[in-house]
């Protein structure tokens, strides 16, 4: 368990949540701050800081439970859509150092995470770019 981590301890049940599913790798509950109705989290039960510090399998696991979860939260919301989201590190927006996934249902013209700042490459940029991402992996 993380030293204070408050997802560990929704984990183990010392704060309370408003839990929607879990199995032994799983555990998935409502955000107390949603961006819409029905916004949810998913988690690994033991403690990850981050995406990377994830272990493959237990991130297969968590992927393939999260069309489930979000289906059933857009049929129980009546949204449209949902969007999937995971920060990672503070300067993305990660404030909880415990690796979740954001389940957030989507409705048409609701305008949450609107502002997506879609930008341009510079002539030759992106394949200088890919080719190092391409040396790292
Ligand atoms: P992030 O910014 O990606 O780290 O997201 C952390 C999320 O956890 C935020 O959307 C918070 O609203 C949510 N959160 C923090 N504490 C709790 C809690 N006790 N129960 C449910 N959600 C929480
Ligand atoms: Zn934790």
């Amino acid at each position: 368990m993380g030293a204070d981590c408050v997802f560990c301890q929704i984990v183990n049940g010392s704060i309370p949540a408003c839990k929607i599913y879990e199995d032994q790798y799983m555990l998935s509950f409502l955000d107390i701050a949603p961006v819409s109705p029905g916004h949810c989290l998913l988690i690994p039960k033991k403690h990850y800081a981050t995406l990377s510090e994830c272990p493959q399998e237990v991130v297969a696991q968590l992927a393939g439970q999260l069309a489930a979860i979000g289906d059933a939260v857009v049929g129980a919301t009546k949204a449209q859509g949902y969007n999937i989201l995971n920060n990672n590190g503070r300067c993305a927006g990660q404030l909880v150092g415990h690796v979740h996934f954001h389940i957030i249902p989507r409705i048409e013209g609701d305008g949450v995470l609107s502002g997506w700042p879609a930008g341009k490459y510079p002539q030759g940029l992106i394949e200088e770019i890919a080719k190092e991402i391409k040396s790292l992996l």
